[in-house]
């Protein structure tokens, strides 16, 4: 493995913060906004809590995002990361945070304004294209959805679909899915289709996308095969690519029924993935990956000596303060 000992220095455990607009409907509802930015750069977040004295709460975090950065700074600081994935390294990058944060848009983004998963891969294929003379890279990508603890293949045709998917782990410590289906992708172009594949077998079967994928978690795996023409030399990598379910409790409206097994199964999940990160950051010796299947399916990614960063989102309105405070006291907690 190529060693960077800048990057080293910094840890295997990452979080960036990134707050989106004040929307439309906020600013003219006349929400105010609860964050204040004035030490960003330094990573340094504030949030007026309210109350009679006015209490600001700060928080630090390895970077933070104003609503000002686009996804070009967003991406710069990650970039350093997901190309490790190409020195032999794992690595996972998660979105965490309530509904309407922008998980999405930072992960997937839009067609005009397009996010980590795709500038990721773009980025490996220009490295590895730079790289050619040394080593051959076989990339391929899994793209999944875990609901109600649950995997469903994106990729996966309707009728080929009905088939359980299970974890196993294979003799050289690997886990894998058999099954899943890996698309071997040669360029960006093949990437953004599989991409949109994945991306529309979500709707299928479900009524209302946005709800549907407020509540699943939507994890895009990237296997890298490198084999250095040099020395002959093998490695396998993989990355990590997740759109976390929103971290937002439930209302009373909602304890009961289907939604109440929904919520249940988030809450279970993400309280799983802090467990994990926090085990690992306190150098735990039992790091507990089989509490779900979002932390069982992440496991190669999340410890050792793989690289983990997380984005937590948040909502700049004081209408979502509480959330905002949770979020930001998750993303501490794993630090
Ligand atoms: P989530 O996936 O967390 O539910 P979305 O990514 O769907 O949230 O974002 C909610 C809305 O806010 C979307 O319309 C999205 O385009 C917009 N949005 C989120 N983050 C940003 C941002 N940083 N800049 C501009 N628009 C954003
Ligand atoms: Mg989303």
């Amino acid at each position: 493995k190529l060693h960077n000992q800048v990057e080293d220095a910094k840890g295997n455990i990452r979080v960036f913060c990134r707050c989106r607009p004040l929307n439309k409907s906020e600013s003219s509802s006349g929400y105010s906004t609860v964050v204040d930015f004035s030490t960003a750069s330094d990573g340094v977040l504030g949030v007026s809590t309210g109350g009679s004295n006015s209490t600001k709460k700060t928080f630090k975090f390895d970077c933070v995002f104003t609503p000002k950065d686009n996804q070009d700074n967003v991406f710069a600081h990650a970039s350093p990361l997901v190309t490790s994935v190409l020195d032999g390294y794992n690595v996972c990058i998660f979105a965490y945070g309530q509904t309407g944060t922008g998980k999405t848009f930072t992960m997937e983004g839009t067609s005009g304004n397009r996010g980590v998963n795709y500038r990721t891969l773009e980025e490996l294929f220009k490295i590895s294209k730079q790289r050619s003379d040394t080593f051959t890279y076989n990339i391929s990508v899994s793209v999944l959805e875990v609901y109600n603890e649950q995997i469903r293949d994106l990729l996966a045709t309707p009728s080929s679909n009905s088939k359980k998917l299970e974890i196993k782990q294979a003799s050289e410590g690997f886990h894998h899915i058999p099954g899943l289906i890996e698309a071997k992708v040669e360029d960006v172009k093949e990437v953004w289709n599989v991409l949109q594949a994945g991306s529309s077998a979500r709707v299928v079967g479900s009524n209302n996308v946005n709800e549907h994928s407020s509540r699943s978690h939507c994890m895009l795996c990237i296997m890298v095969k490198a084999k250095n023409l040099l020395n002959g030399e093998s490695t396998k990598s993989k990355l990590w690519l997740v759109d976390l379910a929103g971290s937002e409790r439930l209302t009373k409206t909602d304890a009961q029924g289907d939604r109440l097994k929904e919520a249940q199964n988030i809450n279970r999940s993400l309280s799983a993935l802090g467990d994990v990160i926090s085990a690992l950051a306190n150098k735990s010796n039992h790091i507990p990956y089989r509490n779900s299947k979002l932390t069982h399916l992440l496991q190669d990614s999340l410890g050792g000596d793989s690289k983990t960063l997380m984005f937590v989102q948040i909502s700049p309105s004081e209408k979502d303060l509480s959330e905002t405070l949770s979020s930001l006291n998750f993303a501490t907690r794993v630090r």
